[in-house]
């Protein structure tokens, strides 16, 4: 709490009374701390990265890449933690342009089951690689969205969905409308997510596992860009979740009238 005090003075010199003014800064506080946070997460975030490309690449120039084994292994190390710093840095940058005040979709009517197979295809050797089976259930639904804003959306939670799932399980995918809205639904048999996780998951680098999410190439800022995007819509995101059984994603956009 800040507390600043000042006599009012009237005509003659007369004391009148006194201004207090209390001022709450516990938002102002958290805010501060929620700066410091993400600053200390994007240098930790950065600096695994680099840590180990830079020990990795001196080890090969000490001497090491004369065995081309450990040259080979070392050499794809290397270039997956280059993939991760990339991936990172285009993560990040989308999320800063996305939270800017200003921030506005390209909305148009779109083609909301195009999107759908679209992020679809750019999934699909993820999705074939775990054997996962694909449900859709879809109807045609024209939305007013930014196609490629709609395409990153449903990729994030496909990858998701996949990351989060064993082999062989199931994936449905549906659209349909309700009321005024079009819904799209990513329902996923995975590992599922405790009830009091939920309310984080939209937190940049929030992570329920942090190992698990970090080993399966994740960034831990998926779901802040799309949580952001969606609200540039003018949509709802939920989740509904069982741990154990899977988790469902539901998205909510306006329709194109
Ligand atoms: P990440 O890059 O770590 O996947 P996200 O922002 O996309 O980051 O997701 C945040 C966290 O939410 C993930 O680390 C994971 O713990 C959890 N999560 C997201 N989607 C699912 C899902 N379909 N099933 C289970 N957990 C999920």
């Amino acid at each position: 709490l800040n507390v600043y005090g000042a006599p009012v003075i009237g005509e003659h010199e007369r004391w009148l009374g006194i201004v207090i003014v209390f001022q709450d800064i516990t938002e102002l506080k958290r805010l501060e701390q929620i700066r410091k946070d993400f600053v200390a997460n994007v240098s930790h975030e950065l600096r695994t990265p680099v840590t180990s490309i830079k020990g990795f690449s001196e080890t090969l120039l000490d001497g090491a890449y004369k065995d081309t084994d450990t040259l080979l292994s070392f050499l794809d190390i290397v270039h997956t933690e280059s993939n991760r710093l990339e991936m990172l840095i285009n993560d990040l940058l989308d999320l800063s342009n996305v939270e800017q005040s200003g921030f506005e979709v390209n909305a148009q009517p779109t083609d909301m089951k195009a999107v759908i197979k679209r992020a679809i295809e750019m999934i699909q050797p993820k999705i074939n690689e775990k054997s996962i089976q694909l449900q859709l259930e879809i109807q045609p639904v024209i939305v007013l969205g930014d196609p490629n804003r709609l395409i990153q959306v449903m990729m994030n939670l496909l990858i998701n969905a996949v990351t989060y799932s064993s082999n062989y399980t199931e994936i449905t995918i549906r659209l349909f409308t309700k009321e005024d809205q079009a819904v799209i639904q990513v329902a996923d048999q995975g590992i599922g997510i405790e009830s009091s996780e939920i309310s984080r998951l939209f937190e940049r680098f929030y992570r329920v596992d942090r190992a698990r999410s970090r080993n399966s190439g994740g960034t831990g800022l998926g779901l802040s860009i799309v949580k952001h995007l969606i609200e540039a819509h003018h949509g709802q995101v939920e989740v509904d979740s069982t741990v154990g059984v899977g988790t469902t994603f539901t998205i909510c956009l306006p329709i194109a009238s």
